[in-house]
C-alpha cells in the first residue's frame, strides 16, 4: 500500500495539483489538515480533495478558524486578514466537507493528528522536548503531523530514552523505525527555504518513508493572491519557503 501523505496545502491549488501528478498513482491519500487559509483558492482546494478518493483529511487550525470555531483574534493579522476572507467566500457544500472533518484518525498502526497527538489543532512538535511528551500520547508504531511546515521526522528509541531527530533530504527513503512521528511538510506554503510543494510517500508494509519535493507554478499563485487582495506577505514568502 502506497500512501500519498500531504498537509497545510494552505488553499494553494497549483501547488496541489502539482503534488497530486508528481506522486502519481497511489492507493490512498492522508491529508493532515490546514487545507484552506492564507492562500487564494480556498473552494478550489476542497472541490480537488472533494473528488479524491481513498481520502482521509483532518481538520487544521485554520480549517477550524474559517468554522468559526476559532476565533480571528487569535491569529496575527495578515492570517486574519486572509481567515476573514475566506470565511466570506466558502461555499455552504466545501463548509459542510470541513465540518466533517476529524482532528485526529488512527489508520492500523498510525496515528494522524494536524499538530500533535497531545494536542492535535494547536501544537507544534518542532523540539526534541515537545516530541519525547508527544510519544506518550499515541500507541501506535507511528504518528504524522503537519502544522510546522517543516519536514521533520522523530525516533524515539523502544524502552530507551534516546531521541534520534532528521531533516530528512528530499527523494531519498529511508526505513521510519517502529516508534516515529514524522512530518511530510507543507504542499502551499513551505517554510524550509526550499520553496517547492513538500509531500512524502509512505509504504505501509515496510515503514519506508520517502519525502519529496514538487515545482509548481509560484508566480500564478502570488498573481492571484493580489488579484483577490491578500496580504503581499503570503505572496512574497511563497518564492523563498519561509
Ligand atoms: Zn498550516
Amino acid at each position: 500500500m502506497k500512501i500519498l501523505v500531504i498537509s497545510d496545502i494552505h488553499a494553494n491549488l497549483p501547488a496541489l495539483e502539482s503534488v497530486l501528478e508528481n506522486s502519481g498513482p497511489v492507493d490512498s491519500i492522508w491529508c493532515l489538515g490546514d487545507v484552506i487559509g492564507y492562500g487564494p483558492y480556498p473552494n478550489e482546494c476542497i472541490e480537488t480533495l472533494r473528488e479524491l478518493p481513498n481520502l482521509v483529511c483532518l481538520l487544521g487550525n485554520h480549517d477550524a478558524a474559517a468554522l468559526n470555531r476559532i476565533p480571528s483574534e487569535t491569529f496575527n493579522d495578515e492570517a486574519r486578514q486572509s481567515l476573514l476572507w475566506t470565511r466570506a467566500v466558502l461555499k455552504p457544500a466545501n463548509r459542510a466537507w470541513l465540518e466533517e472533518r476529524t482532528e485526529t484518525a488512527v489508520i492500523d498502526d498510525t496515528t494522524l493528528a494536524h499538530g500533535s497527538p497531545r494536542n492535535p489543532v494547536w501544537e507544534y512538535v518542532l523540539d526534541q522536548n515537545t516530541a519525547r511528551q508527544n510519544f506518550r500520547s499515541f500507541k501506535t508504531n507511528y504518528c504524522m503531523v503537519g502544522h510546522t511546515h517543516i519536514p521533520l521526522a522523530f525516533h524515539m528509541v523502544p524502552r530507551g530514552r534516546l531521541l534520534h531527530f532528521a531533516f530528512p533530504p528530499p527523494g531519498e527513503p529511508f526505513m521510519a523505525p517502529v516508534r516515529s512521528i514524522l512530518n511530510p511538510g507543507s504542499v502551499g506554503q513551505p517554510r524550509d527555504h526550499d520553496p517547492r510543494a513538500a509531500y512524502a510517500i509512505f509504504e505501509i508494509e515496510t515503514g519506508i518513508w520517502t519525502p519529496m519535493r514538487a515545482s509548481y507554478d509560484i508566480r500564478s499563485v502570488q498573481r492571484r493572491i493580489r488579484e483577490v487582495e491578500l496580504p503581499e506577505r503570503h505572496a512574497a514568502r511563497l518564492a523563498d519557503g519561509w
